[in-house]
C-alpha cells in the first residue's frame, strides 16, 4: 500500500474524528476477566485482568480506542484502590494480575502517587502484577512502586511497529530508541517487560503487515522484553474508520496472525501471545470462529 494521507495526523485531527465516550464510574472498573496465560514458570496459570476506569491517556495514538472507557478529569485519591478492592471481590483467586488502566499507571493524574501504597497492599497475594505504561512515564517512580510491591512488577509497553514511516504517523510521540531506552532502564532494575506489537497498522498491505510485525518482535526482544503480545489492528475509534473508508487501512487476516505468532514462538526468545479478544473483527474466515480461536489460544497456552 505505502500511500499516506496528505494531511498531518495530529492530536486535533484524531480528536475531531472521535465519537462520544462511554460513561464510567470512577469507583468501579469497567471490566474484569480471568483467563489462563503461559507464565515464566512454564505453565498456563490463572491470570486476572482488571480494566480500571481511569483518566484518559494524554498521548492520543492514531489507533487507540481505549479512551472510550476513560474519564476526562483526573481521578481523585482513593478511587483506584476502591476499584481494585471491588474487582477483587468479584474475581476468583488468581496467581497473576494485569492491572490495565487504558493509559499510564505512572501518570499521576491517572493513579495518584498517594494511592500506590494502598494499591500495593491490596495486591499482596498475587505473584505477578503487570501494569501498562508509555515510555514517557517510565522513570524512578516505577522503582518506588516496585519496592512497595510484594508481587513481582512487570511493565507492558506499546512498541506498535518499528516501520520508520508508519510509527511517526501513529502519533505515539515515541521513537524505537525511546522504547529501547525504557526497556533497558527496566531491565537494569530487574523489572521484566512485555511489548505490544500491532499487526498490520494503517498504510500497509497484508504482506507488509506481516513483515513489519516480525521485525517489531525482533526489535522488542533485542531491546530486552521477555514477552510480546501481537494485536491485530482494528477500526472503531473514528480516525481508523476514516482511514479504512479512504483506502489507508484494512484489518489483518487471521492467517497473518497465525504466521506472526508462529514466527515469534519459534524464535524462542521469550513468550509470544496473540491477542484473541476481538477475533470476530478479522477480515478473513476460512474456518469457524471457534476453531480459529481455539488454535490460537492453544498456541498461546503451550507456546508451541
Ligand atoms: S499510549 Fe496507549 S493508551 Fe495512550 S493513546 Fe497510545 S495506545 Fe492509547
Amino acid at each position: 500500500m505505502s500511500n499516506y494521507p496528505e494531511f498531518d495526523i495530529s492530536d486535533p485531527w484524531i480528536l475531531s474524528r472521535r465519537g462520544g465516550k462511554n460513561t464510567v464510574d470512577p469507583m468501579k472498573p469497567y471490566g474484569w476477566s480471568l483467563e489462563k496465560e503461559y507464565t515464566n514458570s512454564g505453565q498456563a496459570e490463572d491470570t486476572a485482568t482488571i480494566f480500571l476506569s481511569n483518566y484518559e491517556c494524554p498521548l492520543r495514538c492514531l489507533m487507540c480506542d481505549l479512551w472510550k472507557n476513560t474519564t476526562s478529569d483526573p481521578l481523585k485519591e482513593g478511587c483506584i484502590p476502591s476499584q481494585i478492592e471491588w474487582a477483587l471481590d468479584q474475581l476468583p483467586p488468581a496467581k497473576h494480575l494485569k492491572l490495565y488502566n487504558s493509559g499510564n499507571f505512572f501518570d499521576t493524574r491517572a493513579v495518584p502517587r498517594q494511592d500506590h501504597r494502598q494499591i500495593a497492599s491490596l495486591l499482596r497475594n498475587f505473584e505477578t502484577v503487570i501494569i501498562e505504561n508509555h515510555p514517557k512515564f517510565i522513570n524512578e517512580k516505577c522503582l518506588e512502586f516496585r519496592d512497595m510491591l510484594k508481587p513481582e512488577l512487570q511493565v507492558a509497553v506499546g512498541l506498535e511497529t518499528v516501520h520508520p514511516e508508519v510509527l511517526p504517523r501513529l502519533n505515539k510521540k515515541m521513537k524505537p530508541d525511546d522504547f529501547r531506552n525504557s526497556i533497558g532502564f527496566l531491565k537494569k532494575n530487574n523489572i521484566r517487560s512485555r511489548a505490544f506489537i500491532l499487526l498490520r497498522p494503517p498504510f500497509l498491505t497484508e504482506e507488509e503487515g506481516i513483515y513489519w510485525a516480525k521485525q517489531s518482535i525482533d526489535f522488542a526482544f533485542d531491546a530486552g522484553v521477555e514477552c510480546c503480545t501481537v494485536i491485530p489492528t482494528r477500526a472503531g475509534n473514528g480516525a481508523m474508520d476514516f482511514l479504512s473508508e479512504n483506502g489507508f487501512f484494512s484489518p489483518p487476516g487471521i492467517r497473518a496472525l497465525e504466521e506472526v505468532l508462529e514466527y515469534g514462538i519459534k524464535l524462542k526468545a521469550g513468550r509470544v501471545f496473540a491477542d484473541v479478544w476481538d477475533l470476530e473483527l478479522f477480515s478473513d474466515s476460512y474456518e469457524g470462529p471457534d476453531k480459529r480461536k481455539n488454535r490460537l489460544v492453544e498456541m498461546n497456552l503451550t507456546q508451541e
